[in-house]
């Protein structure tokens, strides 16, 4: 039987986390995003409150969810 896919369209905290949980749960994941870096309204708060994203970051980091992130795209 071939492997389930799904595409996420909207590459913001709502399609990254459906495609971090869609991977995480086996499914061949594709997210689509218009602008060439993800992260949506997200970005507007990185350019606001970089110290507290980096945090964040290096927070999936350690709990290996930055893999599936990654691995999403
Ligand atoms: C300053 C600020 C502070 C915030 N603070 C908090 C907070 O403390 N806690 C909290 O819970 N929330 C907070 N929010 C809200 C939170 O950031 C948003 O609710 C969340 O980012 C929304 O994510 P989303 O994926 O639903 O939408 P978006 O982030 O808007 O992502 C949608 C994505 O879809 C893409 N897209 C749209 N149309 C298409 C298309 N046709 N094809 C491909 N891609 C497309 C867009 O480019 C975008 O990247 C804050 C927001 C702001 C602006």
């Amino acid at each position: 039987m071939s492997k389930k896919a799904i595409i996420v369209i909207g590459g913001g905290l709502g399609g990254l986390s459906t495609g971090i949980y869609a991977q995480m749960n086996g499914y061949e994941t594709t997210i689509y995003e218009k602008n060439p870096v993800p992260g949506g309204l997200a970005i507007l708060i990185y350019t606001l409150f970089p110290y507290y994203v980096k945090k964040f970051l290096k927070d999936l980091i350690s709990q290996d969810l930055l893999f599936y992130l990654i691995s999403a795209f």
